[in-house]
């Protein structure tokens, strides 16, 4: 059970290069965070493997990569322009705004006065202008989720590699929204991003397929670390139910601030390609429609036992990316009393999501022989193919050990006066030290078997 505070998180994370406040030197842009050398590291790292498990080790989905700007009319026919809203109240007393379906006691976080405003919705879509005349009839909406991405490229992604249901669709991408009250750290931001599926299968088989991508889901992220007594499943009640699903069960995760939604997997039914097939003139929007020439399309596909056009219905994994990365730290941030008496904090990220793999450090960095060997092994695993391969050049080994501690470098390979042969121990030429983050234990390893002791170090650990 991660005991991990927010501000060791937050503190870590701006310390070591993980997360930034976004435009940081102005004051800040609230809600908005940029990812630094080693969180843009971890974030591919986390979006590759749910990739992999996605669209590389099955046979029934493709990816896609739409685009974030996204036509109005898009966001008009899958509802989102009518409900995607919040609902809002003020203080009247600090004039602060706030969800109300957040706010506790019926009082003002900020001041505590009871006297709020009655709540009314507040759309979260960004808009922004496109083209140079910026009025009423000349905008487009930021994409609220990647999802409608998805499914307005249905028929071309059908037309084009001829799945047969059911199947999938992924993205990753931004979606973004403007939160109410952002909060959290990365939990809740106004720029993030997700990662989806939609999962489209033949009507009556929903509620099957529903209940697999929630079992599924759960597994991946135990297998990106998260234990399993840090995850629940959450079925959301009727009311709390987006407009377009018909059942929803949030995974949720343990979090610093409490046990909040990670990722939810959502049975979207036909609302969405059946909105998107529809006449536009049942939406209003019929002038605007038809000069564009969308919605005239019917998004099918081929039943499988009859072969005839239907709607499929669709299951929806959408996980956030920056949920995932709060979360993988958290469960990874350790901090361990030493036999030695001093402490030290550890990250136990999977091998597979640290920002690196190895980190080669040369003993004596004034060393030409040392350093030019040293580069040598990083060369050579660099070869792998495995992620990033640090040279560590701070001199100090202790201080490189700490600091690779802190980041989750699993490996550290040291190469000292044995390697080169001007050691004590002239056996020990040619061989580095390996060491352990997790056990800090060392071995040494001759380095003609060193590439291969690495691979199959990171294969095992998947
Ligand atoms: P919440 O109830 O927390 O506002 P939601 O139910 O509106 O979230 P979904 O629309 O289901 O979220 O979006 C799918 C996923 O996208 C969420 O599970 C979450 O991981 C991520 N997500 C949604 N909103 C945000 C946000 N503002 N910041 C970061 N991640 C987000």
């Amino acid at each position: 059970m991660p005991a991990t505070s927010m501000d060791s998180l937050v503190n870590l994370c701006k310390r070591r290069g993980f997360i930034f406040q976004s435009s940081d030197i102005y004051g800040g842009l609230q809600g908005v965070y940029d990812y630094g050398p080693l969180g843009v590291e971890l974030k591919n790292n986390l979006k590759a493997a749910w990739w992999r498990a996605m669209v590389y080790e099955r046979d029934d989905i493709e990816g896609l990569d739409a685009a974030i700007l996204t036509h109005r009319s898009v966001l008009k026919h899958s509802g989102h322009e009518a409900t995607f809203s919040d609902p809002m109240v003020d203080c009247r007393k600090c004039k602060s705004r706030w969800r109300a379906d957040q706010i506790k006691d019926g009082k003002c976080e900020k001041c505590g006065s009871a006297d709020l405003t009655e709540p009314r919705p507040f759309n979260l879509m960004f808009k922004t202008s496109v083209g140079p005349v910026a009025d009423e009839d000349h905008f487009a909406y930021l994409r609220p989720e990647t999802a409608q991405g998805i499914f307005c490229n249905f028929k071309n992604v059908l037309d084009s590699t001829s799945p047969k249901l059911p199947f999938g669709i992924a993205q990753i991408g931004k979606a973004f929204r403007n939160e109410i009250t952002p909060k959290n750290f990365i939990f809740r931001v106004r720029e993030f991003e997700q990662m989806e599926l939609e999962f489209f299968v033949a009507p009556g088989t929903d509620d099957e397929w529903h209940a697999k991508w929630v079992e599924a889901r759960v597994a991946w992220w135990r297998a990106q670390g998260l234990e399993s007594g840090n995850l629940q499943q959450y079925p959301q009640k009727k009311e709390e139910l987006a407009h377009y699903a018909k059942a929803t069960v949030d995974i949720l995760y343990r979090f610093p601030h409490g046990m909040e939604e990670l990722e939810g997997v959502a049975n979207r039914t036909d609302f969405d390609l059946g909105s998107h097939s529809k006449d536009p003139q049942e939406l209003g929007l019929k002038a605007k429609v038809d000069e564009n020439k969308d919605s005239v399309v019917k998004l099918t596909a081929p039943d499988p036992a009859t072969q005839k056009p239907l709607v499929p219905f669709v299951i929806e994994p959408s996980a956030g990316v920056d949920r995932g990365v709060l979360a993988v730290l958290t469960e990874a941030y350790t901090e361990e009393k030493l036999e030695n008496g001093t402490e030290r904090i550890v990250l136990k990220l999977k091998p597979h999501l640290a920002p690196i793999k190895v980190a080669v450090i040369p003993l004596a960095r004034n060393k030409p022989e040392i350093v030019e060997k040293a580069r040598q092994v990083k060369d050579l695993l660099l070869k792998l193919g495995i992620g990033r391969i640090y040279y560590e050049n701070s001199g100090n080994i202790g201080k490189s050990y700490r600091r690779h501690d802190e980041v989750g470098t699993p490996l550290c390979v040291t190469v000292d006066f044995d390697t080169i042969g001007k050691g004590e121990k002239p056996e020990l030429a040619d061989t580095v030290t390996i060491r352990d983050r997790d056990t800090m234990k060392q071995v040494r390893i001759r380095v003609a078997g060193l590439a291969g002791h690495i691979a199959g170090y990171f294969s095992a650990a998947r």
